[in-house]
């Protein structure tokens, strides 16, 4: 099968890529966003993904049109709702050349991103399927999201830091970021043998955790209204982390905690990187209290003190912006 891949950016578009690839469908991409403002910002993707599709010796046709003043006339009375004329006018265009150029299927990298409108995008690409009469190829990527940017990193070429417009580069910067939800995707991380999850079942959690010295009624305190998640390796959660929203801005890390005979070994800092990595976009900080002992390593974290102390802990702070 031959598949034209509308590529929002090369971040986004290595593991979309290599999943084809690896059910042997013959991937060609396809640039085309005049979302992305301002100028140097359209470039620097634009180069970084001409450079990657060299290592990975991608094809791509660009459409290499800047198109600012088009994309603001046309959202400007319907900010809010930008986004779906900002799918709709990439979408439409890749697939009106995949049905002129004789492909089988498209499909698009922007089902990688969390921070997209996923069930948006999926409604836009399969009324553009009907439509227009070519097969769309739907595929939930966005378990791969963090370790296809982890790969695309190594690389060294740009990778961007808001979604495109210059709405959303002034929502990032400045304004009020929106909140999102990713408890309901378990992202891979790293290789296979790694899955980060949020874990729903507490009950189950607390009889994880009664090895450590901590009461159950204190378990219980930290878990009510929290967010749970667990480190899986190889098919067994070894890392927990207990998280609960402290106010709009600041998310508390209540309680981290690693298997015993997986201690030492870089998965506390590992599940605290993934950590970070997601709540960034939603919160401006993160707190723990901590016990004296505990500090050296949330200082190797980049935390710094807080004044404030509770119950013989020490408050540290750590930005996540
Ligand atoms: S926020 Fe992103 S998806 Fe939405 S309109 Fe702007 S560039 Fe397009």
């Amino acid at each position: 099968m031959r598949l034209l891949l509308h590529i929002c950016c090369a971040p986004c578009s290595v593991m979309c890529i290599k999943t084809l690839r690896e059910e042997n469908i013959l991937v060609d991409g396809f640039w085309y966003n005049p979302n992305i403002h301002p100028y140097t910002e359209y470039q620097n993707r634009l180069n970084a993904l001409k450079e990657y599709s060299k290592m990975i010796d991608l094809n791509v046709i660009y459409e290499d049109y800047y198109g600012l003043k088009e994309f603001t006339k046309n959202v400007i009375d319907i900010l809010d709702n930008r986004c779906s004329y900002c799918y709709l006018n990439r979408l439409e265009k890749t697939v009106l050349y995949a049905k002129e150029n004789g492909y089988d299927a498209f499909s698009t990298t922007l089902l990688i991103s969390p921070y997209q409108n996923h069930d948006l995008i999926k409604k836009i690409c399969e009324q553009l399927s009907i439509k227009h009469n070519i097969k769309f190829i739907y595929k939930d990527f966005r378990k791969y999201y963090f370790i296809g940017k982890d790969i695309f990193k190594d690389t060294k070429l740009y990778m961007q830091k808001y979604c495109g417009c210059i709405f959303s580069e002034e929502e990032r910067y400045l304004g009020e970021n929106k909140k999102y939800d990713f408890s309901n995707i378990s992202f891979i991380r790293n290789n296979n043998n790694f899955e980060f999850k949020k874990i729903e079942n507490n009950e189950n959690i607390i009889n994880k955790i009664l090895d450590e010295n901590i009461s159950k009624e204190e378990i219980y305190n930290l878990i009510n209204n929290s967010l749970i998640y667990g480190l899986k390796k190889d098919g067994k959660f070894i890392s927990y982390v207990i998280l609960l929203p402290f106010s709009k801005d600041i998310l508390e890390l209540k309680y981290l905690f690693t298997k015993k005979e997986y201690r030492n070994k870089g998965y506390a800092n590992k599940i605290l990187k993934i950590i970070y990595g997601n709540y960034k976009q939603n919160y401006q900080k993160m707190i723990i209290g901590l016990k004296e002992d505990q500090i050296p390593f949330f200082i190797k974290q980049g935390f710094n003190e807080f004044y404030e102390r509770k119950n013989d802990l020490i408050y540290y702070v750590k930005n996540l912006k």
